[in-house]
């Protein structure tokens, strides 16, 4: 366990810091406030599931503004996809959600992050668990494992507000089920009509119920708001899980 977190540190991610210019090709309308934004990028390097990109805008007089995003597009894909939820006192999501149309281009620097990644290749077990737009890059993961036909056992529980703002509801239940593969949701304040799943926050006995056990020493990648990667990353120890087997993301904000 210490060696494999020691090589992490070790290993550099492929990071590209030169800043590209990407040709926006479509924009999927994913949820009332999540738009995914497609790119062509001639000079990408290719991506692992799980790295993002930062996006860079730039305003008349000068006054720049950067921001990272996780790639939602699986390394398969051929793609360069990030999927933005708005913020909505935010200074660069709702430009990214309300205003970027097909035919835009915008700065973009990446593939960049070398932690919270995934490859098929590293096999399972997996607990992935996203907090509202954490989704983004576990959905990566998601795709580079149907698009490779992988198998790994792999454990999914999502934190959704609402159905409104869920995304790739459809997407995930058409991946499932699938040998390997288990999607679970608990909604936060609203669920959708005839739901008899679980409701509320994240909790201990949730955890425990998706497995795998710590005994099975699966990896986890939890992603989303600061304090509800906290918050899980607490549970999954207090579980027994290796806290050098636990990789976060934080997207910020509360
Ligand atoms: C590695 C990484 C990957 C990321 N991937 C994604 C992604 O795939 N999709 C995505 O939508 N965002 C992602 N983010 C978050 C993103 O970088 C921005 O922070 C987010 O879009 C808000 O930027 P903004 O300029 O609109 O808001 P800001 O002007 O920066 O913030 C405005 C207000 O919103 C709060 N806030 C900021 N971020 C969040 C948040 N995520 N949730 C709740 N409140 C927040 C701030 O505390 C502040 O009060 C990622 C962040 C990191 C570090």
């Amino acid at each position: 366990m210490a060696r494999a977190a020691v090589l992490e540190r070790l290993i550099p991610p492929r990071v590209s810091i030169v800043w590209h210019e990407a040709t926006v090709t479509e924009v999927v309308v994913e949820s009332r406030r999540a738009r995914t934004i497609v790119f062509a990028i001639p000079d990408w390097p290719g991506h692992r599931a799980g790295q993002h990109l930062d996006v860079r805008l730039t305003a008349e007089d000068g006054y720049t503004a950067e921001r990272s995003y996780s790639l939602s597009s699986a390394p398969e894909d051929g793609v360069v996809a990030v999927t933005v939820d708005e913020i909505e006192d935010g200074e660069v999501s709702p430009y990214l959600v309300e205003e970027v149309r097909a035919g835009d281009v915008l700065e973009v620097r990446g593939p960049i992050g070398g932690h919270f990644t995934w490859s098929v290749d590293e096999g399972g077990p997996l607990v992935l668990v996203a907090g509202g737009s954490g989704i983004v890059p576990i959905m990566a993961m998601l795709r580079h494992r149907a698009r490779r036909g992988s198998t790994a056992d792999v454990r999914l529980l999502r934190s959704v507000r609402d159905p409104d703002v869920a995304l790739w509801s459809a997407e995930l239940a058409a991946l499932t089920p699938a040998e390997g593969l288990q999607v679970r949701t608990t909604w936060t304040r609203r669920a959708p009509d005839g739901w008899d799943g679980p409701t509320g926050r994240i909790t201990e006995p949730m955890l425990a119920d998706l497995g795998p056990a710590p005994d099975a020493a699966p990896r986890a990648f939890v992603c989303g708001p600061t304090p509800f990667v906290e918050h899980v990353a607490d549970l999954l120890i207090d579980l027994g899980h290796d806290p050098a087997r636990i990789h976060t993301e934080r997207f910020g904000g509360a």
